[in-house]
């Protein structure tokens, strides 16, 4: 669906009317197009003083053509000026060797002269260390300030830009570029104010090209939306796709996988022999599995009923749920295997209307979170990917105004489109993001609600 304020709001009649008015100003976000191979095109600047910094540097000639360090005889690296350096596509700042307050103004001092020679659609990254692991309090009250300042700047850097923060674990290093290949790039054009942990991981992507090569891909709901776009991508990274629908989406769903070169499975999720059928069709194993099919059934809870409630609850939580634990108990979901929760940003924030919906999402958080120690046993990793305002059918069908609230409450003031919740999937679907477990990342623009 087209966002008709975001197209006039860029015209120039309309940058000047929206610009007097003071109104949300959207700007169109950079977003990965078919035949790319950098992840980020532009110059990116290293700066900080942990050990982390070293390692982006060494990779830094794999994500971009242009690097820079901000100090002289950093990382041997050539020094990035604000009077001569280029204009800035990419910063990675290393706040790892932080530990006292008065060293948190390294942070201004780096951003400071970068923020005013930023291109468009910049993206940043902060890294750090998980504040839990450390023992000295203060260091790790400075590593958790480091959340305050990432979404803040977040708020702040307009321009489509998105920052993150990522804290790495000693022997999460070598996860680093995969996960600064999603971060740095347009793969993650909607994904902003992020708090991740990477946690050492054996498996490692061997094509960046096709980093899913040789795995199988089970997509739940793959007929339409955000399903398709998902089942899409992770066939561009090379998976073999099982695209899973209703019966009633069989058209649409075999089409979609014949032009995917995959098979397709008209199943209802709810149904009795789901499971069973689930995994006689999965019988030679599945690498990645995303339970994407949802509903929202909306009411308030004074008028809810009984059917609403648990039509839900089955799609959204209890089916995921089953289906999982019946590959895994038949042996189908391979070890380090992947699998990925589509959650919501009602699931954290709640919303008027969607007591059931919010309750099956944030029990799908849970389900990551509570799963994850258990399957990291053998190596598979779980977890939930929570989309904000998303242009899809769905929120199509949202009365005008709230949908025009729910589209712009965020820090892009725009929706974002089934392709960025599909490359935040494919990213948690590769080797190395075993490196992420148990946790929740949020496509949203950096929403206003919620934490
Ligand atoms: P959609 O309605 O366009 O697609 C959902 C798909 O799930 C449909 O193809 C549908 O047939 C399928 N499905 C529903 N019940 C099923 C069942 N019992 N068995 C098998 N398949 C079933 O929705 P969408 O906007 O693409 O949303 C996809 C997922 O993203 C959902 O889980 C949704 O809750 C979540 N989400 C969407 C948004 C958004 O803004 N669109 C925001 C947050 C979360």
């Amino acid at each position: 669906m087209s966002d008709r304020y975001l197209n006039f709001a860029n015209t120039p009649a309309g940058r000047r009317l929206v610009g007097a008015l003071g109104l949300p100003s959207p700007l169109p976000l950079e977003r990965w197009v078919a035949g790319r191979n950098r992840p980020l095109e532009g110059a990116l600047l290293i700066g900080g003083d942990g050990d982390l910094g070293a390692s982006v540097a060494a990779f830094a000639n794999r994500l971009t053509d242009e690097y820079f360090a901000a100090r002289d005889d950093q990382y041997g690296l050539p020094r990035w000026t604000a009077e001569h350096g280029p204009k800035l596509k990419g910063l990675v700042f290393d706040a790892s060797g932080l530990s006292r307050f008065e060293e948190l103004d390294a942070l201004r001092q780096f951003f400071q002269p970068a923020l005013k020679n930023l291109g468009r659609c910049p993206h940043v990254v902060v890294l750090g260390r998980a504040p839990q692991t450390l023992d000295d309090p203060q260091a790790s009250s400075v590593q958790r300030a480091l959340e305050g300042f990432t979404r803040s700047l977040g708020k702040e850097i307009r321009r489509g830009g998105t920052v993150q923060l990522v804290y790495v674990d000693p022997g999460a290093e070598p996860q680093l570029e995969g996960a600064l290949r999603f971060l740095l790039s347009p793969k993650s054009a909607y994904v902003s104010g992020q708090v991740l942990r990477l946690q050492p991981c054996a498996q490692q992507v061997s094509d960046w090209t096709r980093p899913l090569a040789g795995k199988t891909a089970l997509v739940t709901g793959a007929s339409r939306g955000i399903g398709a776009a998902i089942a899409e991508t992770l066939a561009r990274d090379g998976a073999d796709v099982v695209l899973l629908d209703v019966p009633q989406a069989k058209d649409a769903l075999d089409a979609l996988a014949s032009r995917l070169g995959g098979r397709s499975l008209a199943l209802d999720i709810c149904a009795e022999e789901a499971p069973g059928k689930l995994v006689e069709a999965l019988a030679e194993g599945v690498d990645i599995v995303v339970h994407n099919a949802g509903i929202t059934r909306d009411k308030t809870l004074a008028k809810m009923s009984e059917g609403l409630w648990e039509s839900v609850i089955d799609v959204n939580l209890r089916a995921p749920q089953q289906l999982t634990a019946a590959l895994l108990q038949a042996g189908a979901l391979r070890d380090n295997g992947r699998v990925v929760l589509i959650a919501s940003l009602s699931g954290i924030a709640g919303n008027v209307g969607q007591t059931n919906y919010a309750t099956s999402k944030a029990g799908l958080i849970g389900l990551a979170q509570s799963w994850a120690p258990t399957l990291a046993e053998r190596g598979i990793s779980i977890n939930a990917v929570a989309p904000g305002f998303i242009e899809t059918g769905m929120t199509a069908a949202i009365p005008f105004t709230i949908r025009e609230a729910g589209r712009r409450m965020n820090a892009m003031n725009q929706g974002g489109l089934p392709q960025d919740v599909a490359e935040a999937v494919a990213w948690f679907a590769q080797p190395g993001s075993g490196a992420v477990s148990g946790q929740v990342l949020r496509v949203c623009g950096q929403s206003l609600l919620g934490a």
